[in-house]
């Protein structure tokens, strides 16, 4: 049996998520919304559907009265910190009477900073709008076996590439909407939050909010039911490509697909971060996100990485590549790493075609045909991927497949 105490179970080692959802249903007036039933909701992880007791975050009392403002933020502020138009944590703001002071805890050496959101009203009032986020993400309902119908809606993400305001990196939230929707929650939750109330800074002037971080990483380390791959974060690695392809999917990728664009690398902060709290040991990782996959051999800070990796795993590591990164060095380097596995884009052997097709240097073009007795010679795995272009006979692919 359930009793009401409302953190009882988490997939997370931390409960703040579930805390968040059952401190903010608390605290809003459900009395007349679509949801006005008996006395108490039970609350479920949308994710985790169909309802099962597994899913269950907890049990909140039906509220008739709102909660006063503030209350709302400060279950904000237990999981993100609101930044200025810098990109910078808010040392202090007001709502109302109250004063908040948050503190964020930087320990780690990365932040991960998000844009709010653009606001979705859907009601006159601030809880219509609240509930409408909330009930994006759980399910309210009497029991594990009645989930009340909520609404899903199609949220507006804002902007999907990456960006650095001075020092500062923000990162888009098409990169945690599918991986870490609790994210997106909460950068919804503060903008409707904004919409209806005012926060001040000491002297009393509203503040602007475009930017919000997370309180701390470490409330977002993901406790998994198996080994996390290091093939994962070699991914963090791939966020740009170091040639432009004609056929490129990411050039016809329509706005609304939710992957995060970067605009440059991973920072060494980030990366260090991800690989600190990588834990195989204990199935522990850091939450994640989801890029576009461009080139993961290019990045400078690949072989540092890929030699901790080895040191932390035994497994086969997996990369997929357009083959111009291939130099002898690389290949030295791959040999030192096996098992390894490439996936290599020549498209075609025909140095012309290649070159003009994928936009790239005579130079590069020259490493990615002839990498391959290099590969042969040190008994690196690899296998190749070719794009049928309508400018390439089907002669010259069958003198690909033939090469290689
Ligand atoms: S190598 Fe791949 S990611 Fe890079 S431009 Fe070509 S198709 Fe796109």
């Amino acid at each position: 049996m359930k009793d009401s105490s409302p953190i009882v179970s988490s997939r997370f080692p931390f409960g703040g998520q579930n805390d968040f959802f059952c401190r903010t249903l608390g605290l809003i007036d459900v009395s007349g919304s679509r949801f006005a039933i008996d006395e108490k909701i039970d609350v479920f992880e949308k994710r985790a559907a169909p309802v099962s007791d597994d899913a269950w975050l907890g049990t909140v009392p039906v509220s008739a009265v709102d909660g006063h403002p503030a209350d709302h933020l400060e279950a904000l502020l237990s999981l993100i910190v609101p930044c200025d138009a810098q990109a910078h944590p808010i040392a202090e703001l007001r709502c109302g009477e109250r004063v908040f002071r948050p503190v964020p805890e930087d320990g780690d050496g990365f932040c991960f900073v998000y844009p709010v959101p653009p606001a979705k009203r859907v009601g006159r009032h601030f809880h219509d709008d609240a509930l409408a986020v909330l009930s994006d993400y759980v399910w309210l309902g009497r029991g594990a076996v009645d989930p009340l119908p909520t609404p899903v809606t199609q949220p507006d993400l804002g902007a999907r590439l990456s960006r650095r305001i001075k020092a500062r990196e923000v990162q888009p939230l098409h990169g945690v909407a599918q991986s870490e929707p609790f994210i997106v929650a909460l950068g919804r939750y503060l903008a409707v939050f904004l919409a209806h109330h005012e926060i001040t800074d000491a002297a009393g002037t509203p503040l602007h909010v475009p930017f919000f971080q997370l309180r701390s990483a470490r409330d977002w380390i993901v406790q998994l039911p198996h080994v996390p791959s290091a093939n994962e974060l070699f991914a963090y690695l791939s966020r740009i490509c170091n040639i432009a392809c004609e056929f490129c999917y990411l050039f016809g990728n329509p706005e609304t697909i939710s992957i995060a664009r970067g605009a440059k690398t991973i920072s060494k902060p980030e990366m260090d971060l991800r690989m600190k709290l990588f834990t195989p040991e204990t199935r522990q990782r850091l939450f994640k996100a989801t890029w576009e996959i461009n080139e993961v051999l290019v990045d400078p800070k690949f072989e540092k990485v890929a030699r901790e990796l080895r040191r932390r795993s035994d497994e086969t590591f997996f990369f997929i590549t357009n083959g111009n990164p291939l130099t002898p060095a690389r290949c030295a380097l791959l040999e030192e790493l096996k098992p390894v596995e490439l996936i290599i884009s020549t498209n075609t052997i025909d140095f012309r075609n290649r070159s003009e097709l994928m936009h790239e240097k005579e130079t590069l073009t020259n490493v990615a045909l002839g990498c391959f007795e290099d590969l042969d010679a040190r008994e690196i795995c690899y296998g190749i991927s070719m794009v049928a272009m309508p400018d390439q006979s089907f002669d010259e692919l069958e003198a690909t497949i033939r090469a290689l």
